[in-house]
């Protein structure tokens, strides 16, 4: 990865873990992630709703850098629109990092390249980072359809969107036959999407913002296939599903620099 990104090791816990539950396991996690850890990386954890409040309480009076994150948003700020969370309600939590577009929300829940958009400005909009998630299926990527698919859900998330706000977000490369199989795309495979990503980005809001976006991969990601992903020159961390359960897995992630690839 580029010296100028910071990676971003991001655990995405989806509907896992009671609010005590999530309170452990932040708590170990806590123990097992060092000062010096975070001195080269930035680390995200994005429990469920219900848990946001607790795990920020501990976060802060343990003055644990670890950033909060949630895994979806409402595109509005208020409203009847009964069982949704907002982007302001988020911030007021403390949320750093807000993931859309995974492609659970699109597949289960019908979100579409427009929502995402309307999403990650919502959440631009409250002060927070959107994790932009995009990848395609199994049939997109044996059919040879897989970057022109990935293209397609680039330019409907980030649409109209600001150079300067493109700069700073992070769009997270997850192949959908590849989340929570147990099959992870290659580090060569990975890495060419990633780069393909940053072409894209840089077609549309030009050189610098795809200089400085930061690109994950995620899927199947294990403390064992990290440092190789890491390694690769487009992929600036990584959004892991399962592993970042373990509190052991996920610290050995986010120390992936302590292995050799
Ligand atoms: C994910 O949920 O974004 C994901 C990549 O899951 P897993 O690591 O379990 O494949």
């Amino acid at each position: 990865m580029s010296a100028e990104r910071r990676p971003l090791i991001s655990g995405n816990w989806k509907m896992n873990h009671n609010h005590l539950e999530a309170i452990q396991l932040v708590q170990k996690l806590a123990y097992a992630i060092e000062r010096d850890d975070y001195a080269v990386a930035d680390v995200s954890v994005h429990p469920p709703f219900t848990d946001l409040r607790s795990v920020q309480t501990v976060l802060q009076a343990d003055q644990v850098p670890i950033a909060l994150g949630a895994q979806t948003t409402h595109e509005a700020e208020r409203g009847a629109f009964t069982g949704e969370v907002s982007a302001p309600m988020l911030a007021k939590l403390d949320v750093s990092y807000v993931i859309v577009g995974h492609s659970e929300r699109r597949a289960l829940f019908g979100e579409t390249d427009a929502d995402v958009n309307a999403k990650a400005r919502a959440v631009l909009g409250a002060g927070m980072t959107p994790i932009v998630c995009v990848g395609e299926t199994l049939d997109e990527r044996v059919s040879g359809r897989a970057e022109l698919r990935v293209a397609e859900q680039l330019t409907g998330s980030l649409a109209g969107l600001a150079a300067a706000a493109v700069a700073d977000l992070v769009i997270a490369y997850e192949p959908i036959w590849a989340i929570g199989t147990g099959e992870t795309a290659t580090p060569a495979d990975a890495q060419q999407m990633c780069r393909h990503v940053r072409s894209r980005v840089a077609e549309a809001f030009g050189d610098g913002p795809a200089a400085s976006v930061r690109i994950q991969y995620g899927g199947s990601v294990k403390p064992g296939n990290t440092p190789e992903v890491m390694a690769q020159p487009d992929i600036d961390g990584v959004l892991v599903g399962g592993a970042s359960l373990d509190a052991d897995d996920f610290a050995r992630i986010v120390k992936y620099r302590l292995y050799q690839p």
